[in-house]
This record gives structure tokens, C-alpha cells and sequence, in this order.
């Protein structure tokens, strides 16, 4: 279906690989982000090979070729004695394997790289300071109106607006995000004075009773990113910015092998944040006539098999092909929600299940074992050829 006129709300990862991907199947797109200026947080993300297909498909292949760090090999350790527990071969490995890089990258890099190629497509097509507000939808428009007064129609509004959607409580009424029993902390240091402590392999997670510390190089090994996901009923703050400080995370992370302590340790003032994790159970369905969701917004999951962005990033590829294949806005949905609802599902409900495994009360029983994502066959799906 080409010249639908696509309104998307939220200018996270997942909506703009939605909008590039819309672009490029021929639709007008215009997208609303509530923040007055795009960016995001300081933090790694993991671009496995299912979501690399799906920025190869928007076009950000070279880009990530050239920006992406490879981890040529992952450990995962036990948390007190630095035991490696299982290892995995990444690298031509998985190149090889799936037909796709393994990346570890800086958010803000990806995103900024994303925005550009949707301005670079069209300049007017992002809208910044638009707080989503409610829509209006008939037999042939749909209309969102924002906080500021404005309102747009358009043929079709996707809710890519995250775990805390507007878009989807206007759809569905209002029902607040489940707090996991989870808090994470995530801190980003320079490479060059914990060098020693990247050992045995540039990508690692040290498993122990309820808690994981995950840590990868980002900026071409000149940075570490590290996440600590622990399981807490004492607080839950939302929010990717909360500052929490070295002491806090020692409190919590104090018992863990000294690669890990000293990577927390080398953490300046101000570089160390906190905060709950949410997730909802799965939708019976995503749509209302001509209005859909995407990524949070649609699952929100546990990081515990890192898929969060993984699956926004391959829910927007699938979009555009959906519309790319339709000869209406109705059988582009269709399409779309077919397509993706069983596989979000199960990697939603299985991020749930992964956290009990990874946070085991005896990680040496993790010996000889394999990762999640690896267990379940995540990387093989390749939003080019899946059935559409
Ligand atoms: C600790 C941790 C580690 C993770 N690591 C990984 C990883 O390694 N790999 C991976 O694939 N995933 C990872 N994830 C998951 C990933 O970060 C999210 O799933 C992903 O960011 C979802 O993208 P999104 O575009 O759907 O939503 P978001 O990134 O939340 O974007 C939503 C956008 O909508 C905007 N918005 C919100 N409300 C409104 C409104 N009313 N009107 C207009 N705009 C609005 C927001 O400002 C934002 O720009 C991790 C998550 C956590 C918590």
C-alpha cells in the first residue's frame, strides 16, 4: 500500500525504525515525540543478529558495521568465584550461523543514527514537544490530538509511545504496568582503568542468588557498559535516570567476584543510575480499527534475554513490509499483528522465566548449560524472509 499517511506516536528506538521502515514502503510519515529534544540515555544496548537483519533491512547496516563493537566470545560467570559456567562463540561464529552481526552499541548512537535517516527522508517528518493526548478515528482517518492544542489526521496511528503508553491506555483503558520485583542499576566507564578486570571475554554476566551483573564495551572498547538487575521489594522508582552511587550498588553487589567490584568502583560521581523494571502481561490484541501499538507499548519484557529493543526494532522492519504487501490500511494490521503477536509473546513470557534461571540460588547448577536466547532459537528469525 503506498501514500498511507502514517501517524506514530513516540520517537524511541522502535518508532523510528517503524517510521524508516514505512518510509522506505512508501508512506508518509509523521512522528510525535513528547520530549523536546530526541536523545537518549547513556547506556549499551545489544543488537543480536535478529534485530541486526532488521536494521539491515532500514538501511543502517554500514552504519552499524562501522559503529557496532563485536564481542567475539561471552562468558557467563559464577558471581563469587569468577568461574566461567558456560561460554559462547560469538563473532564469525554467529555471522557465520545466522547471516547477521552480533552487536554491543551506545544507545544514543543508534538512535541519533536512526533519526537522521528519518529526516534525511523527510526533514518535517518529526515532531518534538507533541505529549500525546487521545485520538478520534471513522470509517477512513484517524485524528490524535496532543497536549499543546495540535491535532493531526492521518490514514493509520501506531503507539510506539513505550512501557507507560498513552496511546494504549486511550485504546484500552487504563491499567497500570506490573513492578517485577526487579531493580536494576546501569553505569558507563571508561575502558582504559578496569582493562584488566574484561577478562576472559570482552562480554560477560556473572550469575548469583538474585542478582546478574552484565558488562560489554561499547565505542570501540573505549567504554563499558554494565547493568546490575537484582531482585528487590524495597523500591520502585521508575525511570532510566534516578542517580544511585557506588556504596548503594556495593551495598547490593558487595559478595560479587573483584572484576565486578572493581568495575563498579571505577564509576564517577554521577555516571551510576537505578530503577525499577515493569513489564504487562500479554494483549489479547493490539488494535482498535486504524490503531495499533509497537514495542513497549505493545509487551514490555524483562531485559533478562535482552529482547526489548530487539523486538521494537523487528516489530517496526515487519510493519513497513506489512504495508509494503497490503492493498489497505485494515489488511496492513492484519498483517503486522499476525506476524508478530506469537513471537513478542513468547520471548515476553520467557524473559519472565529466564530471570529465575539467570538469578539461580545455586549458579554453579548453570554449569555446562546455554543462554536463554540461545536456547530458544531467538536469533534465527529474520524479519527479511518471515512470512508477512
Ligand atoms: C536494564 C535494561 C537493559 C536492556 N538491554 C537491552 C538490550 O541489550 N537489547 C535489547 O534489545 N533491549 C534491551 N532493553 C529493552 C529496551 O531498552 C526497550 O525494550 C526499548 O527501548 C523499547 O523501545 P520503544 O521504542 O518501544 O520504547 P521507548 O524506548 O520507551 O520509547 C518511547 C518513546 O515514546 C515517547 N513518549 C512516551 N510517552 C509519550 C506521549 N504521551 N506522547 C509522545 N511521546 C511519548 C518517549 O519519550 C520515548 O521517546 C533493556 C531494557 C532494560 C530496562
Amino acid at each position: 500500500m503506498k501514500n498511507a499517511h502514517v501517524l506514530i506516536v513516540g520517537a524511541g528506538i522502535g518508532g523510528l525504525t517503524a517510521a524508516l521502515a514505512l518510509q522506505r514502503s512508501g508512506s508518509k510519515v509523521s512522528l510525535f515525540e513528547h520530549a523536546p529534544q530526541l536523545g537518549e540515555v547513556g547506556a549499551g544496548l545489544t543488537i543480536s543478529p535478529n534485530a541486526t537483519h532488521a536494521l539491515e533491512y532500514v538501511g543502517l547496516g554500514d552504519f552499524m558495521a562501522r559503529n557496532g563493537d563485536i564481542p567475539e566470545a561471552g562468558a557467563s560467570m559464577h558471581y563469587k568465584t569468577a568461574e566461567v559456567l558456560y561460554h559462547t562463540q560469538r563473532g564469525n561464529e554467529f555471522k557465520k550461523k545466522y547471516g547477521a552481526e552480533y552487536y554491543q552499541i551506545h544507545r544514543a548512537d543508534l538512535h541519533t543514527a536512526l533519526a537522521d535517516a528519518v529526516r534525511a527522508n523527510d526533514p518535517n517528518a518529526i515532531h518534538l514537544s507533541h505529549t500525546f493526548q487521545s485520538f478520534s478515528q471513522d470509517g477512513g482517518t484517524v485524528t490524535a490530538t496532543f497536549t499543546n492544542g495540535k491535532s493531526y489526521t492521518g490514514d493509520v496511528l501506531i503507539g510506539c509511545d513505550g512501557v507507560r503508553s498513552a496511546v494504549r491506555t486511550a485504546l484500552f483503558g487504563a491499567e497500570s504496568p506490573r513492578f517485577t520485583g526487579q531493580a536494576a542499576f546501569r553505569g558507563l566507564v571508561d575502558a582504559e582503568p578496569v582493562r584488566e578486570h574484561i577478562v576472559p571475554t570482552p562480554s560477560a554476566t556473572s550469575m548469583g542468588p538474585g542478582r546478574i551483573f552484565t558488562r560489554y564495551f561499547v565505542r570501540k572498547r573505549k567504554l563499558v557498559n554494565f547493568v546490575g538487575i537484582a531482585r528487590t521489594s524495597e523500591w520502585k522508582e521508575e525511570g532510566w535516570s534516578i542517580p544511585a552511587t557506588v556504596d548503594e550498588m556495593l551495598s547490593v553487589y558487595g559478595d560479587f567476584n573483584a572484576h565486578v567490584i572493581a568495575i563498579i568502583k571505577s564509576t564517577p560521581p554521577g555516571r551510576l543510575f537505578k530503577w525499577a523494571l515493569f513489564d504487562r502481561d500479554p494483549l489479547p490484541e493490539w488494535r482498535k480499527g486504524r490503531v495499533t501499538l509497537l514495542g513497549d507499548a505493545a509487551h514490555p519484557m524483562l531485559p533478562f534475554l535482552g529482547m526489548g529493543a530487539a523486538m521494537a526494532i523487528e516489530d517496526g522492519a515487519v510493519l513497513g513490509r506489512a504495508f509494503e504487501a497490503a492493498a489497505t490500511v485494515d489488511e496492513a494490521l492484519t498483517r503486522y499483528e499476525a506476524a508478530r503477536k506469537e513471537r513478542t509473546t513468547m520471548v515476553l513470557l520467557n524473559s519472565r522465566k529466564q530471570g529465575e534461571i539467570y538469578q539461580s540460588d545455586d549458579p554453579a547448577s548453570l554449569r555446562g548449560t546455554t543462554s536463554g536466547e540461545l536456547r530458544l532459537g531467538l536469533f534465527d528469525y529474520n524479519v527479511k524472509t518471515v512470512p508477512v
